[in-house]
């Protein structure tokens, strides 16, 4: 069955242009330089899962026209991954959204959006209508969409990349992956990969440890994202071997 993954976000933690700078990338006219926080849709005929509700997911939703979800996933509970819950209220009008995320980052949600999950004076149309549900680490099936949780390593926190359709992965913040991981992608078709800048970092893959990685899955193609504004879309364009290419707001992926 096709399906479309759209790159609703492809930015690190900041957002590019970050607030207050005035470097090349931030100042950059080229809209592939603009980013906003990292999340995707992955889309298969009337379903369509989310995962991670970036900071601007109100933005991305309208740009990519999204008019509704069936599911949501975590990766992690980090702000730029999780604080746009609030905006897919619209989109929870009619029937409540499932959303699932590893058993600490469903009480690290409850913690940040308690008004969502306690009673409260009034409801009014504030409060987005939601199920939260503890991820196992088994296969998750959303209609015709399977999504397997991939334990990787952020820095010191356990968090989950997810293989959709045992075809694509996506896995963002990052800076270990267990051969036992790396077993469950290889030869995928689409892999989508964190690699925030050239210089190393201590919670997340910078771009050589990204191709490193890529190179022992090797997937058919993939795609950098969770980059920062030391990475010009198009440079980057061009150093990149074949088959692997930067991510961008709004890409579609059709596989
Ligand atoms: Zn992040
Ligand atoms: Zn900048
Ligand atoms: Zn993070």
């Amino acid at each position: 069955m096709p399906m479309t993954i759209t790159i609703l976000g492809s930015g690190t933690s900041h957002g590019i242009p970050v607030v207050g700078c005035s470097c090349e990338v931030c100042l950059s006219q080229d809209y592939h330089n603009k980013r906003t926080r990292s999340s995707i849709l992955v889309s298969e005929e009337n379903t369509n899962v989310l995962i991670d509700t970036a900071t601007e997911f109100r933005l991305q939703a309208v740009r990519d026209k999204i008019d509704s979800i069936n599911a949501i996933f975590y990766t992690h509970s980090h702000a730029d991954h999780l604080h746009g819950l609030d905006d897919i209220r619209p989109l929870t009008y009619k029937n409540p959204i499932e959303i699932y995320a590893s058993a600490e980052d469903c009480r690290e949600i409850r913690n940040r959006f308690p008004y969502i999950f306690n009673e409260t004076l009034q409801i009014g149309g504030g409060k987005p209508q939601v199920n939260l549900n503890k991820l196992s680490d088994k296969v998750a099936t959303i209609n015709e969409c399977t999504i397997e949780p991939i334990p990787v390593k952020h820095g010191l926190l356990n968090i989950l990349g997810f293989l959709i359709n045992d075809r694509a992965a996506y896995i963002t913040d990052c800076s270990y992956i267990s051969e036992e991981s790396i077993d469950k992608l290889k030869d995928i078709e689409v892999l989508i990969l964190g690699a925030l800048r050239y210089r190393e970092h201590s919670t997340h893959f910078n771009i050589d440890q990204a191709l490193n990685i890529i190179k022992k899955i090797s997937p058919k193609r993939a795609y950098l994202t969770h980059l920062s504004h030391d990475v010009n879309h198009k440079q980057l364009c061009a150093e990149l071997p074949g088959g692997i290419f930067p991510a961008f707001d709004g890409l579609k992926i059709i596989l």
